[in-house]
């Protein structure tokens, strides 16, 4: 499956659910949301049959999103069918893990690969601060879970906001010395029309790593995880288990090796996270409907790259709307 640049598109992001336990400061309003209506929400039957019909293209990698995923109930039921589908070689979730120490094993014996945990802070009262939820949630913990019950790689995703826990970037970077975890430092997206996200608060991720340096020497570059999908650049701290990444949104775009397409809750095919570039399947999915034109026609309209530098904060949709 290519799109019109030659890019070869193999990677689906799948949001199965627009809800979240969270409320992050950068993500999503404190209230006033409104949810989906349940009949507008894929069924685990029709996610799995748009990948039944996109594998045969060449579709290998699949990586599920939200909201928050493990809301949705019966989440190992949809891993254990995406599992089946031929052609499938990954799966990912992505998950502010909180449910994970419950859910892990189930997970993992349903047929998920790896996990990628978004973790703000280590302090429990700053995660709530910025998730605007006390859930008493401790990020080691549910990493270790992860880790336990076999899923690999493990990747914890910080996204870095000044004033808020940019003084954690030594302590996250610190996790990965005696674990196998991959520490990615992301660089806060001004998206959605949210108080939270504005550019004077964005990290540059050099600044991110000149000061992991500072604390801990110079760090070598290390070839990351095995089957990563994405575009995030790897070091070491010298003698480490785990590595320490970087994504650059803001910074540096690449667009240029762009692998991925990604499918709302409502089944909206988007081929780029920013912009309104998506053709909508749901509809000729329960009208029975052949797909592969509609693929087709979004592969053909994906943008050569994305236009989030040129518009102005609070012309974007929030990750938690598009699936992040
Ligand atoms: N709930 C799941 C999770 O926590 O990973 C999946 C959805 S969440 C929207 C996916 C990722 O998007 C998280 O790592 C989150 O931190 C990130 N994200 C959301 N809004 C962002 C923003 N404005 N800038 C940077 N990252 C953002």
């Amino acid at each position: 499956m290519r799109d019109q640049f030659g890019r070869s598109i193999e990677y689906l992001r799948i949001s199965i659910t627009d809800r979240c336990n969270f409320r992050c400061i950068y993500c999503m309003p404190e209230r006033g949301i409104t949810w989906l209506p349940k009949p507008d929400i894929l069924s685990y039957e029709e996610i799995t049959e748009i990948v039944r019909q996109l594998a045969p293209l060449g579709l290998r990698r699949l990586r599920i999103t939200g909201g928050e995923p493990t809301v949705r109930p019966e989440l190992p039921t949809l891993i254990r069918a995406l599992r089946a589908v031929d052609g499938i070689e990954d799966i990912a979730l992505s998950t502010n893990g909180v449910k994970l120490p419950q859910m892990a094993e189930a997970l993992r014996a349903a047929g998920l690969d790896r996990v990628n945990m978004s973790s703000d802070s280590l302090r429990p009262e700053r995660i709530a601060a910025i998730a605007r939820r006390d859930l008493s949630f401790d990020p080691a913990i549910a990493a270790t879970a992860a880790t336990a019950a076999g899923l690999d790689p493990v990747k914890i995703n910080v996204v870095v906001i000044r004033g808020a826990n940019d003084d954690e970037v030594e302590d996250f970077a610190a996790l990965t010395i005696a674990q196998p975890w991959h520490v990615r430092f992301i660089e806060l997206m001004p998206v959605g029309d949210l108080a939270g996200t504005e550019f004077a608060r964005v990290v540059p991720s050099e600044e991110v790593l000149a000061r992991v340096a500072a604390r801990f020497g110079a760090l070598e570059e290390a070839a990351g995880p095995a089957r990563g999908n994405g575009p995030a650049r790897y070091q070491r701290i010298p003698g480490a288990r785990g590595t320490i990444g970087v994504i650059t949104p803001l910074t540096h775009t690449y667009c240029d090796s762009c692998n991925r397409v990604r499918l709302t809750a409502d089944g909206r095919l988007r081929t780029c996270l920013y912009g309104d570039h998506e053709v909508k399947l749901r509809d000729a999915l329960r009208a029975g409907e052949p797909l592969r034109p509609l693929f087709e026609r979004a592969l053909a309209e994906k943008p050569r790259e994305h236009e989030l530098l040129k518009l102005k904060v609070g012309g974007l949709k929030a990750l938690s709307e598009v699936g992040g």
